[in-house]
């Protein structure tokens, strides 16, 4: 499985204004978006694009256009702090949904709410989801894609736990995975340490 940290020193300086436990719910919205542009941007670089004309005020010039179908799939509802960036990015791209929730017996996780756009075999296919923790959402809504039959797949994390990232090599090895971060583990309770807290709970104010 391909892992990418992205580095950025705006990126870096982003990331410490969502980890800091004072950063109310506005703030840390715009930061969310922010820090999902320079992520995107990086997990953008190799899309494919087609030679095209364009004509300029003043003459006809060689261009190239994207060319590929590009799908974006938030987690709810965290991942719908990362959708406005990538739609800034790629405009273009067409938007799924999948509902995730742990369940508290098994731990494991558990779709509620699944929205596709179709033929996802010729699409690219993004998957927002800013916490990669212990990777059983992030691989549910992988191995999803994979049966409705998404071939390439990335998944867009802010921050991810070493955790995470190893049971997805295990379950879904094909899918790349890029993040802002790559902190120390998980704690107890399966938060991200040091992480940001509650992903959703800090850009909603719940
Ligand atoms: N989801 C979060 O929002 N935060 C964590 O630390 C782990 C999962």
């Amino acid at each position: 499985m391909g892992l990418q940290i992205v580095r950025h020193p705006v990126l870096e300086d982003v990331l410490a204004a969502l980890r800091d436990r004072r950063t109310p719910p506005d703030e840390f919205r715009r930061l969310a978006r922010r820090a999902s542009l320079l992520l995107i941007a990086e997990a953008t670089r190799d899309l494919p694009t087609a030679e095209a004309e364009v004509e300029t005020p003043l003459e006809v010039t060689p261009a190239r256009r994207l060319e590929s179908r590009v799908v974006a799939v938030p987690v709810l509802r965290a991942g719908l702090g990362m959708l406005e960036a990538f739609l800034d990015i790629v405009p273009s791209a067409e938007v799924g949904y999948y509902g995730l929730e742990r369940d508290e017996q098994t731990a494991l996780a558990r779709r509620y709410y699944e929205k596709l756009p179709g033929d996802l075999p010729e699409a690219i296919v993004f998957l927002l989801d800013p916490m990669l923790a212990t990777g059983g959402s992030a691989a549910s809504a992988i191995a999803g894609l994979h049966d409705r039959g998404a071939r390439a797949v990335r998944l867009l994390c802010i921050v991810a736990a070493p955790e995470g990232v190893a049971h997805l090599e295990k379950t879904v090895p094909e899918a790349e995975v890029f993040t802002a971060a790559l902190d120390r583990g998980l704690d107890d309770r399966k938060y991200i340490r040091p992480g940001l807290g509650d992903f959703g709970d800090r850009l909603f104010g719940t």
